[in-house]
């Protein structure tokens, strides 16, 4: 499977940049991990919007959904230019329910929900759930296709279940929003050691780092998580796209 970096901003998005944001790519199918602010116009340049087969959000903060209101619009204008396959499907929890019911707009999007249980077939990919501990009911995602696996932690404190559910994963997307001095301050949220640590304890073959703060030296993040792990660390690089 193909993943392409859309954007790696934690909380708001930096200048002319996106919140933190993941296109995946497998047998032509095409699904967006998150829709936070700034997605929708960077998503662009890697995929023409009506080329997007779905949309999966790990929780309801605006940083990760804020984009959802004009990928709708776009589907509108899509369907009524007969370019959209619609209704357009965005899978999600519906632990929060005004925010799951948002997701449906006027038959030309459509939540689905989805089960920290369950395992979800969507398109080419198997997808399973790990609750997080974040300050809402989050979902850290499994994607695996073709033998080959990509963990996101989406947004989370450090939580042991994840060290299983990543384990053995060819690539962890981890969120590493913290200075180390923050851990305990901070709720929700991991620093680049403890990102490190979870790639470490799960044997994952590669880390790359996302969710980052926009105020401070986000080198001593990055040189926190090589700290703990030695296998192949970095930032999710915006506009990077590997082939899993
Ligand atoms: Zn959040």
């Amino acid at each position: 499977m193909k993943i392409t970096t859309i954007g790696i901003w934690g909380g708001y998005p930096n200048k002319n940049e996106a919140t933190s944001s993941f296109l995946l790519e497998h047998e032509g199918f095409r699904c967006l991990v998150d829709c936070g602010s700034g997605v929708l116009a960077a998503v662009q340049n890697y995929t023409e919007l009506r080329d997007l087969d779905a949309a999966i959000i790990t929780h309801y903060h605006p940083d990760h959904i804020a984009d959802i209101g004009v990928l709708q619009h776009a589907a509108m204008v899509g369907m009524q230019l007969k370019e959209w396959k619609t209704p357009f499907p965005i899978y999600a929890h519906d632990r929060d329910e005004d925010g799951f019911r948002n997701l449906s707009y006027k038959g030309v999007t459509e939540g689905r929900a989805v089960e920290a249980s369950q395992t979800l077939e969507l398109g080419p990919f198997e997808v399973s759930f790990c609750e997080t501990v974040h300050p809402v009911y989050c979902l850290a995602l499994k994607f695996t296709a073709g033998g080959k696996s990509v963990v996101f932690t989406a947004d989370t404190a450090w939580k042991d279940e994840l060290i299983g559910f990543a384990e053995g994963a060819d690539l962890l997307v981890a969120e590493a929003n913290l200075y180390e001095k923050y851990v305990g301050i901070i709720q929700g949220h991991m620093s680049g050691r403890q990102a490190g640590e979870l790639a470490v304890r799960a044997g994952v073959k590669e880390l790359w780092l996302t969710h980052l703060p926009q105020y401070g030296d986000i080198l001593e993040i990055l040189d926190a998580a090589r700290g703990a792990f030695r296998g192949k660390a970095d930032f999710a690089k915006i506009g990077h796209s590997v082939e899993i």
